[in-house]
């Protein structure tokens, strides 16, 4: 890993131009991806906004007595219905870890619902959505079994865990993973064995900014690609830029620069195998069109009905101005599933998702209504 931490040093801060850079990863993005740059149109299901954590940068969380609390059946199945109107193919559960284990309301909550464990309340929903909706699930549960992925297996083709950083720094008082404990890399690590161990097609990805020390950024690419290489079940890294978000302790904590950011995310292209698709968020950067020819082939989820709850701040871009900017860089705006080509195969897809999927996908594998 030595010699892979020192390339990543010499591409991220050594002298080559940025240009330079990005016109490699450019390049690299388009050996393996063409003229494609994906989105996912979504809706958002956040389940429940409690959480058994409390991350100083998190404005999704809410405890009981700031409204923290579970959505009804009724909920989920209103906004999946608005959703599959709306043309949408993914249904993002966005929830906080296993609130039931801190919150007394929130075992409540889920016994009056009929079930014993948030993680029972979410299969039996991503199953409501999976069986009577066009709508993939996709869920973002933080840790994850392996008896709990062979449950997610059943409902839905992929799923989700940020890394956010492999740093232990961020556990130290005063830090943003100070006194959590879900946070640990390595027991997100675990949780991407346990996909590896049931062919799970997984997302993961770093939380850029939180770290502040020129070796933690090295460190984070650096395992990261050493991960990807490690672990086949990853489809797809999010690069996310820290955002300083006003009602939270990290308010005001720089945010990652333009440059650096550009050289990060052209260094993950460069360095990581190829049919990883490699995503930033298009609602989080102030000019979105200076990273589509950065070696990004991605922009992730873009919901046409809700907002993004875990960046309330930050509202989607018109997807009209993203189809033009996207065509002026020679480039074609594209939509697909949450589960990307390379992994739509039998041995990773439940038998019955995997036909769901067929009967809506080109021979590229994404949908066939397009435009
Ligand atoms: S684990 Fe996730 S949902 Fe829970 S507080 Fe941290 S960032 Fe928020």
């Amino acid at each position: 890993m030595m010699s892979l931490y020192k390339n990543i040093e010499n591409s991220i801060f050594g002298g080559e131009p940025t240009s330079e850079l990005l016109e490699k990863a450019f390049e690299k993005k388009t050996s393996f991806f063409g003229n494609k740059i994906t989105y996912s149109p979504k809706v958002f299901i956040p389940l429940t906004t409690m959480c058994r954590d409390k991350c100083s940068y998190c404005t999704f969380v809410k405890s009981p007595s700031e409204g923290g609390t579970y959505l009804n059946e009724d909920d989920v199945r209103s906004i999946a219905a608005a959703g599959e109107k709306a043309g949408c193919y993914e249904a993002l559960f966005t929830l906080g870890d296993k609130p039931e284990e801190r919150w007394g309301f929130a075992r409540t909550q889920l016994n009056n619902y009929g079930f014993d464990s948030t993680h029972e309340y979410l299969v039996h929903s991503m199953k409501l959505v999976n069986s009577n909706f066009q709508l993939f699930p996709h869920a973002n549960p933080g840790l994850m079994s392996a008896e709990e992925i062979i449950d997610f297996k059943k409902v839905s083709p992929s799923g989700g865990i940020m890394i956010e950083s492999f740093s232990k720094n961020l556990f130290t008082k005063g830090m943003p993973h100070f006194a959590t404990t879900t946070k640990s890399p390595d027991l997100r690590i675990s949780t991407l064995e346990n996909a590896k161990e049931n062919k799970y097609p997984m997302t993961t990805g770093l939380l850029l900014g939180l770290t502040t020390t020129k070796d933690e950024l090295i460190e984070d690419i650096t395992k990261l690609i050493h991960l990807i290489e490690n672990n086949f079940t990853i489809q797809e890294i999010i690069l996310q830029n820290f955002r300083a978000k006003v009602n939270t302790q990290m308010k005001f904590n720089a945010e990652i620069t333009n440059d650096l950011f550009l050289r990060i995310i052209a260094t993950t292209r460069i360095y990581a195998p190829k049919h990883i698709s490699l995503q930033v968020p298009p609602n989080l950067s102030p000019d979105i069109n200076k990273y589509l020819k950065s070696g990004i082939n991605d922009l992730g989820g873009i919901s046409p009905l809700t907002i993004d709850w875990v960046n309330p701040d930050h509202l989607w871009p018109n997807i009209e101005n993203l189809n033009e900017s996207v065509n002026s860089t020679d480039q074609k705006l594209t939509k697909r599933l949450p589960v990307y080509p390379e992994f739509i195969k039998k041995d990773w897809i439940n038998e019955e998702i995997f036909e769901k999927i067929n009967n809506i996908i080109d021979t590229d594998g994404y949908p066939l209504i397009n435009e």
